[in-house]
């Protein structure tokens, strides 16, 4: 099967499960996948299957990139925050989505990786950093979404209040054994959460790698 059968068969699968937001499925066709997977894995990139890409990190299952990506609702005009950048997969959609994306990852090694492959794609309304996620942002904060794309034991209380009144944060919260999608809305005096399908992610560690 040619590379875009592979794609169109991927965004098939995503309908099928549930991804109807137009402009999530654009954004997952022009990115090339491929381009974020080690090579001994490039044929597989439009499975619908995580991969590991080192550091005992994977990159998302294309149904989940798609699946948060569709519950942020990212609007053309809005900042984003990301933790967890990995192979720079969900940042290079959610970059295609919204104006600027913030982006923080705790190894250094994966972020030069994902870095090159910003470049290489011309995604330039990405700004990254090395660090603990689970600090958040401060500078750049507020943030109108935020995604984590690792598992927190509880909604982390400091990226909530990273978000702007009205805005969303979608977090993976649990233990291994039992991880549920969150949906955190930020309100005026606080924050309602829904949860969403459960999901398998890797855990969110605090603090810097030292590799
Ligand atoms: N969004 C990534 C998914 C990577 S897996 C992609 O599209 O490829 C989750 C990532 O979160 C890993 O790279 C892991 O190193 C990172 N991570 C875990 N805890 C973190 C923390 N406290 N701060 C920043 N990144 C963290």
């Amino acid at each position: 099967m040619n590379p875009d059968s592979r794609k169109i068969r991927l965004v098939l699968q995503l309908r099928r499960g549930g991804v109807t937001d137009t402009r999530v499925l654009a954004a997952m066709e022009r990115v090339p996948r491929e381009i974020f997977v080690p090579e001994p894995f490039r044929d597989r990139a439009y499975d619908n299957l995580a991969l590991p890409i080192g550091h005992h990190q994977t990159v998302s299952q294309p149904i989940v990139v798609a699946q948060m990506t569709q519950a942020l609702e990212v609007g053309a005009r809005m900042k984003v925050l990301e933790i967890g950048t990995g192979s720079g997969y969900q940042a290079a959609i959610l970059s295609k989505l919204c104006r600027r994306l913030y982006s923080i990852e705790r190894h250094r090694p994966l972020l030069v990786e994902a870095e090159k492959r910003f470049a290489r794609l011309k995604l330039t309304n990405i700004t990254t950093r090395v660090g603990d996620g689970t600090l958040g942002w401060p500078e750049q904060a507020p943030f109108e979404r935020i995604v984590v794309t690792a598992a927190a034991a509880d909604v982390p209380p400091v990226l909530v209040g990273h978000l702007t009144v009205g805005g969303v944060m979608v977090v993976p919260v649990g233990d291994d054994d039992d991880q549920r999608l969150v949906r955190v809305l930020r309100t005026e005096d606080g924050a309602e959460t829904e949860d969403l399908n459960p999901v398998r992610f890797v855990p969110l560690v605090p603090g810097v790698a030292s590799d």
